[in-house]
């Protein structure tokens, strides 16, 4: 199986040889515990829910085929996953965290890690010297998000996996935005990729859940599932066959999303109310050259700067027809948001940043309704 092309390990990876009953489609079973034997043998494989459950299971190899991993294990979050992989490090340990990290994890480390004696440095994940010069003797962990969300900075997997692995800390890439369509981290030296669920690879906007897929089976792995399962922090089961169910058309999906995204960030780059693009496939992107390298697409996030004011900027998102105003991302629909207003009083973001997810709809409806929202 793992010899098959990404398109279709999608359709198939994770689907058991025995298909119950003949099944074509994946069923979904919600029950909590299995029978056991007298004294707590287990005759089916499976105990409890907290543990993971036959369909999990499908979904985490799913995931560990498309990403080219060792194994996965889900969690009930794309939060979750990262909460679970700092809890798996050792008191003491410094972990390096990009300028422009997911939110909750950057709360993560500054509420959080002082109370695990853990300790943080936010570094410019696109300079190395940068990187060198925050490194101290704890430091183990290296967390990268590429594109960054939400100025779509791109980060030299390559590089920085190199250098951590130099110096014997582990490479973390959050592989939300780029998807294993478009981005295959393992092969340019990463340990771990995590995703948040929820967006592309559900895909629908309608289940929350996370994966982090490891490059190889170890000790680590079986901390982290011991974690999950102490802590609890577990995808419910109509959530698991919800993203295996997203998971399946992900490559379809995802190539469409980028032509989209291609689009409109090519037309958006000419429009006289857009001050600044940020696109990886836009030859004006300042990493457009390591994207081109190490990704096979855009992918369908863009980020503007509105000419004008913040409340130039907002006004924008006030007469979209199309697009909708909402948070989140990787779901069918084109999303828009004012990110400052979103991050609150710790944003990183311009204010007249505008962040798009740009959906499956004609590209050109799309570029129609930015126009008028756009002139106004
Ligand atoms: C949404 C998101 C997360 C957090 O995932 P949740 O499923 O919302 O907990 C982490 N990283 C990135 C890049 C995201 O977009």
């Amino acid at each position: 199986m793992t010899t098959h092309h990404r398109d279709t390990l999608a359709i198939h990876a994770g689907t058991p040889p025995e298909r119950p009953g003949g099944q074509v489609a994946t069923p979904i079973s919600l029950t909590t515990t299995w029978v056991h034997g007298p004294a707590a043998e287990l005759p089916h494989g499976y105990e409890y829910v907290r543990e993971g459950s036959p369909l999990h299971s499908q979904f985490e190899e799913a995931c560990a085929a498309l990403e080219g991993g060792g194994c996965a294990l889900s969690f009930a979050s794309g939060a979750a996953v990262a909460t679970a992989l700092m809890q798996a490090q050792e008191p003491g340990a410094h972990v390096l965290l990009p300028t422009e990290c997911y939110m909750q994890i950057r709360e993560l480390a500054r509420d959080y890690f002082p109370r695990w004696g853990m300790t943080s440095t936010i570094v410019d994940m696109c300079d190395l010297g940068a990187i060198r010069a925050a490194w101290t003797p704890a430091t183990r962990v290296v967390w990268i998000e590429t594109p960054s969300n939400p100025q779509m900075s791109v980060t030299d997997i390559a590089a920085v996996t190199a250098l951590a692995r130099e110096r014997g800390a582990v490479t973390i890439v959050d592989n939300t935005f780029a998807t294993p369509i478009l981005q295959q981290p393992f092969t340019l030296g990463a340990d771990v990729v995590t995703h948040s669920a929820t967006k592309y690879i559900g895909g629908h906007s309608d289940v929350h859940g996370g994966v982090a897929v490891f490059a190889r089976d170890g000790a680590f792995v079986r901390q982290m599932l011991r974690l999950r399962t102490v802590t609890g922090g577990v995808m419910a089961p109509f959530n698991v066959w919800l993203a295996l169910r997203g998971l399946r058309t992900l490559p379809v999906r995802v190539r469409r999303h980028s032509e989209n995204a291609l689009a409109v960030a090519a037309w958006l780059s000419s429009h006289p109310r857009v001050q600044t693009v940020r696109y990886p496939w836009l030859p004006s992107h300042p990493q457009y050259a390591i994207a081109q390298r190490q990704m096979s697409g855009g992918g369908g996030m863009l980020s503007i700067d509105v000419a004008g004011s913040r409340g130039d900027a907002v006004a924008v998102v006030g007469r979209v027809r199309l697009f909708t105003p909402a948070t989140s991302l990787g779901g069918v629909e084109s999303l828009i948001e004012h990110r400052a207003s979103i991050e609150g009083a710790f944003t990183s973001a311009p204010p007249t940043l505008l962040r798009l997810s740009v959906g499956l709809e004609h590209p050109d409806d799309l570029i129609a309704d930015l126009d008028q929202a756009l002139r106004g």
